[in-house]
């Protein structure tokens, strides 16, 4: 993986430069398995957090515990923002509410950014899992940003490209960048491998990418035999494997490269 100078960041438009302003990135890894809370581990969630903001990546159903386990107040979260719409990345928003509502009596606003479809099927959600809620909005405002391919958007100081990752058909997958001051991170969300993630990933500081099987066929998931074949072809600072199966972590002996763990704790630039 050569230096972060080898390439520009894919959406930056025109001459637009990025000066290193010396914000530093936070990660917390809240949850790391795959969608089977494989080896016990929780399902998708990463907590990044810039100098002015604080945002969660993806939410899987058992955020709640995840965050109150690692000593944090899950109301300190500004924004939530969803790579798809399948359960184990989305299905703890209902939850957060909840805690929102009744625990922490949140007042300020919360963004939720994801897929088109985010706003309906959270709601969808939150009013199957709790029927009395029906038709009350939560007693604090929330804002939704739909986001798709190259959407760009901002939270504080916290700049989030979102691109395609062939996923899911019918309905749309995206991983996000997101950048504060001359400091990124790139999270795949779930995809099988593409060379657009070279693409994607390239001159980041740290690049999570999920790592769903070793060597099985697990549709629309990266192996980890694809990540060996390309890591030379990489131009990320850092690379970091997330969304870990079982098989990945029964072999985790041959692997050569850094998996991620609920709990772990990285900061970049
Ligand atoms: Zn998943």
């Amino acid at each position: 993986m050569p230096g972060r100078n080898s390439a520009a960041p894919p959406l930056l438009q025109g001459d637009e430069v990025w000066l290193n302003l010396g914000v530093a990135i936070d990660l917390t890894c809240l949850g790391t398995s795959d969608a089977f809370g494989s080896v016990g581990r929780h399902n998708a969630g990463y907590l990044v957090e810039t100098g002015a903001t604080k945002l969660l990546l993806d939410a899987g159903p058992s955020i709640l515990a995840s965050m109150k386990g690692q000593g944090r107040a899950p109301d300190e979260i500004d924004a939530v923002v969803i790579s798809h719409l399948h359960g184990d990345h989305f299905a703890g928003i209902p939850f957060l509410l909840l805690e929102f509502t009744y625990q922490s009596r949140r007042q300020r606003p919360l963004e939720i950014i994801g897929p088109p479809g985010t706003e309906e099927r959270v709601y969808t959600l939150y009013q199957t899992l709790y029927s009395e809620r029906r038709g009350e909005a939560p007693p604090f405002p929330i804002r939704f940003t739909e986001v798709r391919d190259r959407s760009v958007i901002e939270v504080a100081d916290a700049r989030i490209e979102s691109f395609h990752v062939p996923h899911q058909e019918a309905e749309l997958s995206l991983g996000h960048r997101v950048v504060a001051g001359g400091t990124s991170l790139v999270y795949s969300g779930d995809t099988p491998w593409t060379d657009d993630l070279i693409r994607q990933s390239s001159g980041t500081d740290l690049f999570l990418c999920e790592c769903s099987a070793f060597d099985s066929d697990v549709p629309r998931h990266v192996r980890y035999v694809e990540l060996e074949r390309n890591r030379k072809r990489l131009e990320c600072e850092e690379l970091l494997l997330v969304h870990i199966g079982s098989e990945v972590r029964q072999r985790a002996k041959e692997i050569e490269l850094p998996l991620a763990d609920d709990g772990m704790k990285k900061t970049v630039g």
